[in-house]
């Protein structure tokens, strides 16, 4: 049996490589580990290209900026919202810099966090007051927490809301991580306010609605109306609270939503108490979890000694703080390219898509592969609008002699990595979520994925 190399003489081997020279050493250690353990040692060049490998996998998995051809456009696996031009400008301008982060300039006293945060965002959502938090997640774990410390525990909810938003978010968990009680009513398609009227009791603390982001139903269904819910909990003298997943600013219907999404001004205006929302989906922000509604609410809980562990830092204040103030000045609006990208994604006209999709075959002539122009549907995701489909255009990709599959894991593998979707036998690429200005960009991707003899992300 060969010996297994020295750790040393590999890295000699290896070159300078773009990576922390700890992680490479271990990265080589931990190779060199397994072949020992597997008690053989191929020849060193192999050995070498293994550890290359391994090396490339790691570096791929560093964080970087991805081209999204998956036309879905608030892609949970690809960081949701992208951001606007004004929270960009923000981030590089706080991010290097001290901040009146927690100072009152006026005072040189210790002052609140994001006091123009909030008050904005209250602004938007014409509410009494509002906070943020780290993500939806944590406002409604925080506000549960807060509601049900006391001896009252039971959080009221129809069971046409026990639901499950993406991976690891079911509220029955939320609710039992928060250490609440459950007490369901209703029917998964048909809850009234007598069901709700007959579950308050003494140990009652709260009445919850969660909006049924990712999935609608219809035919026999029935939900309370909001006003007479609101009511029924403003005579018990209970909280009532939604959690709105998306929180839409704008009116959706005009992506062609019939069941629009809920915006928290019409939400509060109807008499809830208290709405959190994510600050990456809709809102078009980074991932925040933003509570709005009455002060006397909000207050309660910013005085929580919870809150602490979950609020944001000031970055995530810097990019919400511009996102929250496009959408006040009215910058944040369709036809004004770049300050929010969702909206640019979600109004580019069919047209603009069709002729870049065509200037991108013509430029793929000679390759491997056989590209044309398909017709495809874009999604909005991350769990919102699940009813909606936007007409798209893709570029379709047919390699020669190899299964799209492998051009896909090319394409993925590649700098920067692409990532599409398979279907009718092609690698499909939705150009609605790929930015105009990454068309070049796309085009070496491609390019070279045809030129690499294999995928290199072998497993
Ligand atoms: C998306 C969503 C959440 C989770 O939001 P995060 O900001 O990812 O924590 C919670 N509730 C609903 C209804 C949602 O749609």
């Amino acid at each position: 049996m060969r010996t297994v190399p020295a750790v040393e003489k590999v890295l000699q081997a290896l070159g300078p490589v773009d990576l922390p020279r700890p992680a490479v050493v271990a990265v080589v250690r931990s190779a060199l580990a397994a072949l020992r353990a597997a008690g053989e040692a191929p020849a060193f060049d192999a050995v070498v290209a293994g550890v290359r490998s391994a090396l490339d996998r790691v570096r791929r998995s560093r964080l970087q900026p991805v081209i999204n051809g998956t036309g879905v456009l608030l892609h949970t696996n690809l960081g949701r919202a992208p951001l606007g031009a004004a929270a960009v400008r923000a981030l590089v301008e706080i991010a290097p810099a001290y901040t009146n982060l927690e100072i009152d300039l006026d005072t040189g006293e210790r002052g609140p966090r994001a006091a123009y945060l909030e008050r904005h965002l209250a602004l938007l959502c014409r509410a009494e007051a509002a906070t943020v938090v780290n993500n939806c997640a944590a406002a409604l774990v925080l506000i549960l927490r807060h509601f049900t410390a006391g001896p009252r525990r039971d959080v009221v909810i129809s069971r046409g809301e026990l639901v499950q938003i993406g991976g690891g978010f079911r509220i029955p968990d939320i609710l039992e991580t928060s250490g609440a009680r459950l007490r369901e009513v209703g029917t998964t398609n048909r809850t009234t306010l007598d069901d709700y009227a007959a579950a308050l009791t003494p140990d009652t603390a709260l009445i919850l609605r969660v909006h049924r982001s990712n999935f609608f139903m219809g035919g026999f269904v029935e939900s309370p109306d909001l006003a007479a819910l609101a009511a029924l909990a403003r005579r018990h003298r209970l909280p009532l609270v939604e959690d709105l997943g998306s929180g839409a600013v704008t009116d959706t219907r005009a992506w062609g939503a019939t069941e629009p999404e809920p915006r928290p001004a019409d939400r509060l205006r109807q008499g809830l108490d208290l709405v959190c929302f994510s600050g990456d989906k809709l809102l078009g922000g980074p991932q925040a979890g933003i509570i709005a509604g009455r002060t006397r609410h909000v207050s309660a809980l910013k005085r929580d000694p919870f809150l602490r562990a979950l609020r944001c830092d000031k970055l995530v204040f810097a990019a919400l703080q511009a996102t929250v103030d496009a959408h006040l000045t009215g910058e944040a609006v369709a036809g004004n390219p770049g300050a929010l990208p969702l909206l640019d994604q979600l109004h580019v006209p069919l047209a603009a898509l069709r002729s870049r999709a065509g200037q991108l075959v013509a430029q793929l002539d000679g390759l491997p592969l056989q590209a044309a122009v398909g017709v495809g549907q874009s999604r909005v995701g991350g769990g919102t609008l699940p009813q909606v489909t936007l007409e798209s255009v893709t570029l379709d990709l047919r390699p020669d002699g190899q299964p799209p599959g492998a051009l896909a894991a090319r394409l993925r593998s590649g700098a920067p990595p692409v990532v599409g979707y398979l279907g009718g036998g092609r690698l499909r690429l939705d150009l609605r979520t790929v930015f105009p200005a990454q068309d070049e960009l796309l085009l070496a991707a491609i390019r070279a994925a045809c030129a690499s003899p294999s995928p290199r992300s072998t497993p």
